[in-house]
């Protein structure tokens, strides 16, 4: 397995992930709080996500495309690939330029985020 993006490994990170890094089962523990919150959204929300997802899809077409050609032609990766991450739960196919919908890199959630803000703020 590759690795990609070493250069970006010590980058400097957001107040909201390094609260995270310090603090990692806050989410554990908020849902332990909250044991029926998961089920209330869902119920109440899922025709709005619904229809967010129709709409993103009518206005992004090429990138609805690229996911789709994506999914059903490429594997994912056992492993994040980027830097020094072994992370192997949470995986995406992460695009870097949807011009080349089958050049795709697997990442976990976490550094695809990192990626797509990179990228976004360098637009
Ligand atoms: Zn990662």
């Amino acid at each position: 397995m590759y690795k990609i993006f070493d250069e970006f490994s010590d980058l400097p990170i957001t107040n909201q992930q390094r609260y995270d890094l310090r603090h990692p089962n806050y989410m554990k523990e908020w849902k332990l709080n909250h044991p029926n919150y998961d089920k209330k959204y869902d119920k109440t929300h899922r025709e709005q996500r619904n229809a967010n997802k129709r709409i993103y899809r009518l206005r992004h077409p090429k990138i609805e495309k690229a996911h789709n050609l994506a999914k059903y032609h490429i594997p994912l990766g056992k492993m994040c690939q980027f830097g020094n991450c072994d992370a192997t739960k949470n995986l995406n196919r992460c695009h870097l330029d949807y011009d080349y919908p089958l050049l795709v890199i697997t990442m976990c959630q976490y550094h695809h985020n990192l990626i797509d803000r990179l990228y976004r703020e360098n637009d």
